[in-house]
């Protein structure tokens, strides 16, 4: 489905993606350690990393991700801490857009979460709403991959804290 058809369908226009930083690590984190030399971009696997600014910052662009760690071990400036609880506060949120708002049938981002964080609630008619488990979402970005109705996006606590 092209963007114009899908904005026909919504009557919206996709938001632009918000920026994030790559997991483990944060805005003070950077600020401290990184060096700007820009060893963890060319190390994701998925190619989400990108060097703006002298930071590394995350742009999805239809990919994901894997959460393999990669961008933390490349980086020897201690830019990155395995050792936090997650990887980061990162969840998914779903907009107007979606194409059950719309009353058209689609599943394709509950399809697409390995977390099991997304699902169809089906007593809403006629053809459902989604329903995120906020505490099951890694935040990885595979769902605004596949939607359709580019319905869904990702916040980052520490932003909307910030007021950023
Ligand atoms: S954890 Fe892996 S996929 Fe995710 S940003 Fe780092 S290198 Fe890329
Ligand atoms: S961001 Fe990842 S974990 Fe969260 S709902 Fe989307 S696919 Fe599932
Ligand atoms: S993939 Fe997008 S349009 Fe389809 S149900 Fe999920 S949020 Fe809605």
């Amino acid at each position: 489905m092209t963007a114009s058809r899908r904005q026909f369908l919504t009557g919206r226009v996709a938001k632009p993606a918000p920026e994030f930083r790559p997991p483990w690590t944060s805005e003070l984190r950077l600020a401290q350690h990184c060096t700007a030399c820009g060893d963890c971009a060319p190390a994701c696997p998925e190619g989400i990393i990108e060097i703006k600014d002298g930071r590394p910052r995350i742009r999805l662009n239809g990919a994901a991700c894997s959460f393999c760690g990669a961008c933390a071990t490349a980086c020897t400036a201690g830019a990155f801490d395995r050792d936090q609880p997650e990887p980061w506060p990162v969840r998914v949120e779903v907009g107007p857009s979606c194409l059950l708002a719309a009353g058209i049938a689609c599943q394709l981002c509950t399809d697409a979460c390995d977390s099991a964080a997304l699902r169809i609630d089906l007593r809403v008619r006629p053809v459902g709403a989604i329903r995120i488990d906020a505490a099951a979402c890694t935040g990885c970005g595979a769902c605004l991959a596949v939607c359709p109705g580019a319905a869904l996006q990702l916040r980052d606590d520490r932003l909307t804290q910030r007021g950023t």
